[in-house]
């Protein structure tokens, strides 16, 4: 049993069991998040998917929405992007557990289908009041449906690694880790964007 009382689901990896740990900051928000039935995808869901890590991260990543394992599991990133997704981390020195995790939806679009903007207008008060939470130096953008509410007429192919200051935070928008599982040629690419991610963590620590 963890401390907002929610037991681990059966089966989960003990080593994810650490994730379901949530602080109290995040209890209301992830009970509500939890209860929500503003879109249909909360027709859908086996569990919702808030968020993982803790509330002190200097770092937020931001992807689209859970495929099926997140779903399951009530994680995000559990599945093949999350493994991914954690190389990448290691390879800046990171563990996902110092990192916080969320997606634009916290429910699993049916068959991954791509979120509706309805449903990501929906969803988006939760990141909002998790933003605040976290309040992350530095916010990675997973993938154009996050990239699009900091940078909604822009190409993902043409900013990616571009550190941007927004607010007193520096958001840098990434390729999603599923792109880059689909299309080798990405990999290298991601990789050096993540170095991105470490240089800012750097620079808005020492200012
Ligand atoms: N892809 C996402 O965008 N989010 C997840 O949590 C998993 C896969």
């Amino acid at each position: 049993m963890t401390e907002n009382g929610k037991p681990i689901p059966i089966g989960a990896p003990s080593d994810l069991h650490q994730l379901y740990k949530i602080e109290k900051s995040f209890v209301d928000l992830y009970k509500k998040i939890a209860d929500c039935p503003a879109c249909e995808l909360a027709r859908f869901r086996t569990k919702t998917v808030p968020g993982s890590g803790p509330s002190t991260s200097k770092l937020m990543l931001i992807g689209e929405g859970p495929g099926e394992k997140e779903d399951e599991l009530g994680l995000p990133f559990v599945g093949r992007s999350g493994q991914f997704l954690e190389k990448m981390l290691l390879s800046i020195g990171l563990s996902r557990d110092e990192v916080y995790i969320t997606n634009v939806v916290k429910c699993r679009p049916p068959s991954n289908r791509d979120p509706s903007a309805q449903e990501i207008q929906a969803c988006d008060n939760f990141l909002q009041q998790q933003i605040a939470i976290v309040n992350p130096t530095v916010i990675a953008t997973l993938g154009r449906f996050s990239m699009s509410i900091w940078f909604p007429n822009e190409k993902i192919s043409q900013i990616h690694g571009e550190v941007r200051e927004i607010d007193g935070r520096l958001i840098i928008p990434m390729y999603h880790p599923a792109a880059a599982l689909r299309n080798g040629s990405l990999r290298k690419t991601v990789q050096n964007d993540f170095l991105k991610i470490k240089k800012s963590l750097i620079q808005k620590t020492k200012t």
